[in-house]
């Protein structure tokens, strides 16, 4: 009997729908099939299938059945689909007798993808593309998501990889050669160094891409920033035309910060409306303003909004990534220059939504970014902190060839050939179950 779990998860949405997919992996997929549906169906086809309970022999369903063989499968193990009517009752009953079935257990989050990877059907930055693909809320993301799916991110790594263990293997022939004596003809021939150098330089610059990708995964952050009553949550509330901020005359309503998702030609805009910068006793006001500050520190952009009905303040912090904004440009007394806007009457609002999506395609809609997580970033930077070491030209050919490895290893990393367990259980933990 082998021992790997046969696992299954709904891989549709939760909740009553026309139909409801379960998924199955694992080397049970057959005789299961074989118990549920009367004989297993032909592969890669959907065939209907009255279902019964193994046990029982209770009808469950009338459903389209796939089976899929592996190892040309998304887990590369034996596989199997089951489309039932989406009834709760119809799902809860056939998970029940799966769940009864030998060696068959329910998947836990990300499951399906993980065997994938442990099995080499995808690289693990293959299978972040395809979270990201799943977390993908406008095209941009969409499309960084697919290239990384893709193997881009995988493909250059392993080149980059290759090209280090070339050098690897030129510093070992080195050492294996001072060990037979020769120590005095051994010297690391300037090639190598040299290779090394170009290596190092062409992962420094894709290094230095303004964290592009990681930005477009996570959202072009626009703080709106101001007084307290300055029209933060109203405008908030206008832009992106949902009702997501609490609006009060009370100074100080919004304590904490509320945070917006919203799609501007494609490309994600996370808008955050903040507490009101102002002097407080109030402690939990006071902790909303820290985070304020914390939150426009690292702003994509801050709007600096002033209320045209009240005096002019003191000019922006940090002018590169501030857009001054007028609002209640209703009460004005006389004509405002630059950006002006009224949530109440809808003024300059298609305006100002412009200059966001303008500053937003400048900086995280331009060229495709390689690198879209933290994660790739630390390991490419390790690999180039090694090179750096190795370049400059460490006495000893045996510490040379130590700085090889690591920056091989650092490589490894980011496709998951190294360590990849813990990588693992790190990227999953985010996945949905069925996946
Ligand atoms: P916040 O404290 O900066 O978030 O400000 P709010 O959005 O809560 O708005 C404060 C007050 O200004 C509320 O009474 C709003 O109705 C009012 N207000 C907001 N935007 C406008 C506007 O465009 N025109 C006018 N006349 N009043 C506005």
């Amino acid at each position: 009997m082998e021992s790997t779990p046969t696992l299954f998860a709904p891989a549709s949405g939760f909740g009553r729908a026309a139909i409801a997919v379960l998924r199955l992996t694992g080397p049970a997929c057959g005789p299961l099939l074989a118990a549920l549906a009367s004989g297993c169906p032909p592969p890669r086809r959907l065939s209907l299938r009255t279902l019964r309970d193994p046990g029982s022999g209770e009808i469950l369903d009338r459903a389209l059945v796939a089976w899929l063989p592996g190892p040309a499968t998304y887990t590369g193990e034996d596989m199997a689909e089951l489309h039932l009517h989406g009834g709760l009752a119809v799902r809860a009953g056939v998970i029940r007798a799966l769940a009864a079935f030998p060696g068959c257990r329910a998947a836990e989050p990300g499951a399906f993808t993980r065997r994938a990877v442990l099995n080499g059907r995808l690289d693990l930055t293959e299978a972040e593309g395809i979270g990201d693909l799943i977390d993908a809320e406008t095209e941009a993301q969409r499309r960084q998501a697919l290239r990384q799916l893709d193997g881009t991110l995988a493909r250059q790594v392993a080149a980059w990889r290759a090209r280090a263990i070339d050098c690897l293997a030129g510093a070992e022939a080195v050492l294996d050669f001072s060990d037979e004596g020769d120590v005095d003809d051994a010297g690391l021939d300037g090639a190598l160094l040299t290779r090394a150098a170009a290596l190092r330089d062409e992962i420094a610059a894709a290094l230095r891409d303004d964290r592009r990708g990681e930005r477009l995964r996570e959202g072009f952050c626009v703080v709106l920033a101001g007084a307290p009553n300055a029209g933060k949550s109203t405008l908030l509330n206008a832009l992106s035309r949902r009702d997501a901020a609490i609006v009060s005359d009370l100074p100080g309503t919004t304590r904490d910060m509320i945070e917006v998702r919203c799609d501007l030609g494609g490309l994600p805009v996370v808008l955050v409306d903040t507490a009101g910068l102002r002097e407080t006793e109030d402690r939990i006001e006071a902790e909303g303003i820290r985070r304020t500050r914390a939150r426009m520190a690292s702003a994509d952009l801050v709007l600096r909004l002033i209320p045209a009905d009240a005096p002019a303040v003191a000019g922006p912090d940090c002018p590169e990534r501030t857009l001054a904004v007028t609002t209640k440009a209703d009460l004005a007394a006389k004509p405002v220059a630059g950006l002006c806007v009224s949530a109440l009457s809808g003024e300059g609002l298609d305006r100002l939504l412009d200059a966001i999506e303008a500053r937003a395609r400048a900086e995280i809609g331009g060229a495709d970014a390689l690198i879209t997580r933290e994660r790739h970033r630390a390991a490419l930077a390790r690999c180039v902190a090694s090179l750096d070491r190795v370049v400059a030209g460490a006495p000893l050919p045996e510490l040379v060839a130590e700085d090889l490895r690591l920056a091989v290893r650092a490589l490894g990393e980011v496709g998951g050939h190294v360590g990849v367990e813990e990588m693992l259980d790190r990227l999953f933990a985010g996945f949905c179950i069925g996946k």
